[in-house]
């Protein structure tokens, strides 16, 4: 790597062993990115993915990017499926409580809707 102040070339180092100005910005950019794997741990389990966002969020903003927009992804899909779940529900009660006979009940069900 290149130092950020007097510009000669080191191994990799969290100092310049020529003029000794700390070098962590340079560290830090190496190990940051957005990473695919992440992302898709946290859409799987977004309370992973919110707690990883806060950790790295400073450090590895990158890769806490990905698990944020991972956990927010999967926060969205898991909502619109509880929408359809309580849909399904109400029109399965609705279609039960009709066939049972009870037409009123049945038509005041789907007018919730
Ligand atoms: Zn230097």
């Amino acid at each position: 790597m290149t130092c950020k102040n007097c510009g000669k070339e080191f191994q990799e180092g969290a100092f310049c062993p020529y003029c000794g100005s700390a070098q962590f910005t340079a560290v830090r950019q190496n190990n940051d990115a957005p990473s695919g794997g992440y992302a898709v741990l946290c859409f799987f389990i977004p309370i992973v993915g919110l707690i990883l966002y806060l950790v790295w969020k400073d450090e590895y903003p990158l890769r806490a990017k990905s698990c944020g927009k991972g956990a927010l992804i999967a926060v969205i899909v898991y909502a619109v499926l509880a929408v359809i779940y309580v849909i399904l529900l109400f029109v399965i009660i609705a279609i039960a409580a009709a066939a049972s006979g009870s037409a009123t009940m049945g038509l005041s069900t789907l007018l919730l809707l």
